[in-house]
């Protein structure tokens, strides 16, 4: 993630000001999801699993141990070859693409692991794996940012692996090149993203997306999930709804913020999204993008809270 810091600092007033009433923030873009009406499915009424929290956060170190994770660097060969051990049961495809940076052609991959279901429709569920290219010469290793989501996502696909599915299917997708190169601009970010919503408009899937979930800095010890503002009012009052059912709705939406992140492409073509980011790490955000992104900060109890929000909204979209 995510934005240039004066942004984020700004960012960081606004949210320590603003309050649940707040209207949202002006957009500049993708402005019609927000206006799209309710949709008619239901809760499917198969129970939603539950993840284990300890194992993802073994994930979580797993990655961490590989050190920084920038395209090109050995880490990211080792994140590569990890992510496809661990799901090369799972309908595993490469999205694999050349990126024109302000730093030279990098070759980059998408991962998509596919558990299917009985309809056309698609769930998606996303994380971005790399840590920033621009962060190289620190020890920027990406606990949280990278980290959290990425494993939390891996610990999912343990809940959805070898069960059979009524309703849409689930796609997990593992975004690479989310992080700028040199720094943050509509050109140099995003890279995975814009590559694979570009796709999935010419092949026709973005128009079977039901929702698009995306996870990105859950870990925090200190977890507060922003309401970002493109998600449509129907996919925040499910995620509410989610939280409630839990009763970790203190963790949610206390703060409305406009972050750009890997949902942005695909609001942009219409698909209804959302971002389940915490941008408060540390005190005005000091961890972010900062050497002290460590596992110190994070803490499993994070990952089982954002993991089963997570996978009760998939059981509330995933009926006729
Ligand atoms: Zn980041």
């Amino acid at each position: 993630m995510i934005r240039p810091i004066p942004h984020m600092l700004l960012l960081a007033t606004m949210a320590l000001t603003s309050c649940a009433s707040t209207k949202p923030a002006p957009q500049t873009e993708a402005q019609t999801p927000a206006e799209d009406p309710k949709p008619s499915f239901k809760p499917s009424a198969e129970p939603a699993p539950k993840i284990d929290a300890a194992r993802a956060m073994q994930y979580v170190r797993e990655q961490v141990a590989f050190g920084p994770r920038w395209p090109s660097s050995p880490g990211h060969k080792k994140i590569q070859d990890y992510l496809r051990s661990k799901l090369k049961r799972d309908g595993l495809e490469e999205d694999r693409f050349t990126a024109s940076t302000p730093v030279g052609k990098f070759d980059l991959c998408n991962f998509i692991a596919k558990f299917p279901g009985t309809t056309d429709q698609i769930i998606v569920l996303a994380s971005h794996y790399e840590t920033p290219y621009h962060l190289k010469d620190i020890k920027f290793v990406g606990a949280n940012d990278g980290g959290s989501s990425t494993a939390l996502l891996l610990e999912i696909a343990n809940q959805l692996r070898g069960k059979k599915r009524t309703g849409p299917a689930i796609w997990l997708v593992f975004f690479d090149g989310e992080e700028a190169f040199k720094q943050w601009s509509e050109t140099d970010s995003l890279y995975g993203s814009r590559h694979l919503a570009e796709k999935w408009k010419q092949d026709g899937a973005a128009k079977r997306i039901r929702a698009f979930i995306l996870a990105d800095m859950i870990g925090d010890a200190d977890l507060n999930i922003e309401l970002e503002t493109k998600s449509p009012p129907w996919l925040r009052d499910i995620t509410r709804q989610a939280a409630a059912d839990l009763n970790v709705s203190a963790h949610f939406f206390g703060r409305e913020t406009s972050i750009e992140d890997d949902h942005v492409p695909f609001a942009r073509i219409g698909v209804p999204v959302i971002d389940l980011i915490d941008l408060d790490y540390g005190f005005n955000n000091v961890f972010h993008h900062s050497a002290d992104d460590t596992l110190d900060k994070l803490s499993p109890r994070s990952l089982e809270i954002v993991g089963n929000v997570i996978l009760e909204m998939v059981r509330r979209l995933s009926g006729d």
